[in-house]
């Protein structure tokens, strides 16, 4: 019997490779073998025509078939790592986190941004105008033992002024009592102590922060608040410098059209004292049912610190003296954007918020 058409063997492995490098994933890689080296592939037919030839060439011609296949098999091998390594790849790709990405707000719904509360931006406005005034910014515990929030400030246990603050106790007693401060005046006392230990004092400072009474909440108290202290201790204070500062701080943060007045009151840890109101911010100071016709409003309270209070921490006031005020942040907060009913600043309605 005759070759009466000669195996293309070329033809055979260019046609094979041709299918085989086509494969863009290891899917169709797949396919790809089963189309060039499967039972129905031209190679496969190619075998089934060596039973035509003679016996050394169809030896010849089996081997080279043999290493034909063999040659498609290790490329298919190949493809498949560079394929599996791709894919790989775009899969970590699509698994990474974004966090940069920015989101196209859909206008059917609108995506609703959160902002700060109206006290922190109080705060942070508070804190901005003392900064820019020299004070440093401190911190304390919103725990306090008994020494800090009250004895240490001139009110031994039992002195009458106690009354005034609706404590919240955690301890009593055994082996120390501890209550939720009611004011920021116990920063006073750990500043003045940590400046007479560290040799640091004078001391300009303000300290921000929460504080617990047991009010009924109502237009005007809530029974958790904020308040801001401030407190300098030098040589040679007067009460000139305090009502300055006072002042200072009442036309920066709330305009110039607002000012400050100070009445004769009482504290236990500043004398004298005064209470500190400013120009009411309804009616600027004509008179309005906020005001009850007076045309200001109360702040906070202020004074020089008492020698007792210095004496406890251990500074001589013959030699220093000093000035110290704290008044309410939300209070301040609704002052600044007169709103009518303190409760609204704690009860979350996003109504309310998102006007700030
Ligand atoms: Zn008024």
């Amino acid at each position: 019997m005759t070759n009466a058409r000669p195996l293309d063997l070329d033809a055979l492995e260019s046609t094979a490779e041709r299918v085989l490098r086509a494969a863009t994933s290891t899917a169709e890689l797949a396919e790809a073998e089963t189309a060039a080296l499967g039972k129905r592939s031209e190679l496969a037919g190619a075998h089934r025509t060596l039973g035509a030839l003679d016996e050394s060439e169809r030896r010849r011609v089996g081997r080279e078939l043999h290493e034909l296949r063999e040659r498609m098999e290790s490329l298919a091998a190949a493809l498949r790592l560079e394929l599996q390594a791709k894919e790989r790849s775009a899969a970590l790709e699509a698994d990474r986190l974004d966090l940069s990405e920015v989101v196209v707000a859909d206008l059917r719904s609108p995506i609703v941004r959160g902002r700060t509360h109206p006290v922190t931006q109080s705060r942070d406005a508070l804190e901005d105008v003392f900064v820019a005034m020299g004070f440093k910014v401190a911190e304390g515990p919103e725990a306090e033992t008994d020494w800090y929030n009250f004895e240490a400030l001139n009110m031994p246990p039992s002195h009458p002024a106690r009354g005034m603050y609706d404590s919240f106790f955690l301890e009593l007693g055994e082996p120390e009592t501890i209550v939720l401060r009611t004011h920021t005046s116990p920063v006073q006392i750990r500043l003045m102590e940590a400046a007479v230990a560290a040799g640091t004092l004078p001391i300009h400072a303000v300290a921000p922060g929460r504080c617990f009474r047991r009010d009924t909440a109502d237009a005007s108290h809530l029974p958790v608040f904020h308040q801001v202290e401030g407190l300098v201790v030098d040589r040679k204070i007067t009460f000139g410098d305090l009502a300055g500062t006072i002042e200072a701080f009442t036309t920066a943060y709330f305009g110039p059209e607002v000012h400050s007045r100070l009445r004769p009151s009482y504290f236990p840890f500043t004398e004298p004292s005064a209470e500190y109101d400013i120009t009411c911010t309804i009616c600027l100071g004509a008179g309005c049912r906020t005001c009850s016709n007076t045309g200001w409003l109360e702040l906070g309270g202020c004074g020089m610190v008492d020698p007792a209070v210095f004496m406890a921490c251990g500074i001589d006031p013959a030699e220093w003296s000093g000035f110290a005020f704290g008044f309410g942040i939300d209070r301040c907060a609704q002052m600044r954007h007169q709103i009518p009913d303190m409760r609204a600043l704690v009860e979350n309605d996003l109504r309310f918020l998102a006007q700030f």
